[in-house]
């Protein structure tokens, strides 16, 4: 069986490589099916209220973009890696097809290679998208997703021969899949003994967009699964693998500390507060004691929605515009929650690094809450799909239960990862006892804000 298994995955690997024009097929298919659905309910009215999914392009775009892509795309990471990236996401595909045949191959500047850029642009992006309502309005989604298509084109135009600069260095969603992809259960991997055995003649080395070294390939996390180099030197291949394998194995080696930060701050913190800031009462409170002080000083242009749609949510005709006072609460909240998950876990997190004499440990700790936060995302963006689909009628009575179910499964996996990686760092039955309990208490705040949101607000 496990031998059949890796038989099939060796030849899905394989069969990318040779198909290339089918998988460029697709890749424009992709490209198209973007454009309609991104630009065409930009320009169209809003919706009236009886209208439903299925009869309004604008609420189909709408429930294609945030409630079936988005949340599958972060699953597809944890099933297939970053097939995504590599061989259906529209921006990467126009941003190296603009370099392979337009690029002007510039020196690819040292700010663009900041390490912080996934963690800094996932923040800001998400906030934005907030800010403006970019899950509710068509042209909100408009500016998001297409000022982001247009700078990856731009960036693809002045950078890298066919390379994909834009993907590996700016994309706001490149450290979040970096990051899942950890878990996927397949990975293109290099075996360097038969690398370095292979005598079939000079060979020139794969085109790799995201420029990794093939020769070292042995994860998903960066690799944007191409498949281009699937066969080279009878040495890379696409293999089953364990899905702890990435963290347990190799999660200590990566030492980029920002990828820790999008993680406890971003992906954690942030998204926390994006996700439950519209049903939160410590929300609400937050803003009615403001807007009472600034009531008592007199103080009344905050309370007034004059910001255009762009900077602020303003959608009078549906009812629906942010005055000041509630951009600068949704601000304060969203980065309050990243900041205050970010620095709690940091502080837990850094303080066994130094109780087990173990640098390295900060990183590696935190990438056992990789599964808790996958599920995070997912089950806060599939919130988007079951509001649609509930406007269209649909009971979801089994819903509380599959979301208790993953967030109890990916809790535990999450311990999992911890278990593993404390006995591999302590060598006293008192200090694994000890990381461990402090490592499990630091889930109960993530497990618990996600309970607040789904069960008691
Ligand atoms: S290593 Fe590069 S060429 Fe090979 S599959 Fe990954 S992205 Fe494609």
């Amino acid at each position: 069986m496990a031998s059949l298994l890796k038989t099939a995955v060796y030849k899905l690997g394989t069969a990318m490589q040779s198909h290339r024009r089918a998988i460029q097929t697709i890749k424009w298919m992709v490209v198209g099916f973007y454009f309609v659905l991104l630009v065409i309910p930009a320009f169209m009215k809003l919706p009236p209220r009886q209208e439903h999914i299925l009869s309004n392009l604008v609420l189909f775009a709408q429930f294609v973009f945030w409630g079936i892509w988005w949340p599958f795309v972060i699953l597809s990471m944890l099933v297939v890696g970053r097939l995504w990236c590599g061989v259906f996401c529209p921006e990467g595909s126009l941003s190296e097809w603009t370099s392979e045949n337009f690029g002007k191959n510039k020196t690819i500047p040292r700010w663009i290679k900041w390490k912080g850029w996934p963690a800094v642009a996932f923040i800001l992006t998400t906030l934005y998208g907030q800010l403006i309502s970019v899950y509710d309005y068509a042209n909100a989604a408009l500016l998001i997703l297409g000022g982001s298509t247009l700078a990856a084109i731009l960036v693809g135009f002045l950078y890298g021969k066919g390379n994909r600069v834009w993907c590996r260095y700016l994309c706001p969603v490149n450290g979040v899949f970096n990051l899942l992809s950890r878990l996927s259960p397949i990975a293109f991997k290099s075996n360097t003994q038969k690398w370095s055995d292979y005598h079939g003649g000079h060979l020139v080395n794969p085109h790799c967009p995201p420029m990794i070294n093939i020769r070292q390939l042995h994860g998903v996390s960066a690799c944007h699964m191409c498949g281009r180099c699937a066969g080279f030197r009878d040495a890379v291949s696409l293999q089953p693998r364990s899905v702890n394998e990435e963290i347990i194995v190799y999660g200590n080696e990566k030492t980029n500390v920002w990828q820790t930060y999008l993680l406890l701050f971003g992906m954690i913190g942030v998204a926390i507060g994006a996700f439950t800031w519209t049903v939160s009462p410590w929300f609400v409170q937050f803003k009615q004691f403001l807007a009472s002080w600034l009531v008592n000083h007199d103080i009344y242009w905050p309370l007034n929605a004059t910001a255009p749609w762009w900077i602020l949510t303003n959608h009078p005709e549906n009812n629906d515009s942010f005055n000041w006072l509630d951009g600068f609460c949704v601000t304060v909240y969203i980065l309050g929650s990243g900041l205050v998950f970010g620095t709690g876990l940091t502080l837990i997190y850094k303080f066994l690094a130094k109780f087990l004499h173990r640098s390295d440990l900060y990183n590696y700790i935190s990438q056992a809450l990789i599964p808790l936060a996958a599920a995070g995302l997912f089950l806060g963006l599939t919130a988007t799909s079951v509001k649609l689909l509930q406007y269209d009628g649909i009971n979801f009575w089994w819903l509380n239960d599959v979301r208790a179910f993953i967030l109890a499964g990916t809790c535990i996996w999450s311990l999992y990862f911890g278990y593993k990686i404390l006995k591999k760092s302590t060598d006293y039955l008192y200090q694994f006892v000890l990381s461990f309990g402090l490592f499990s208490l630091s889930l109960i705040p993530i497990v618990g804000a996600w309970w607040l949101m789904f069960w008691v607000w």
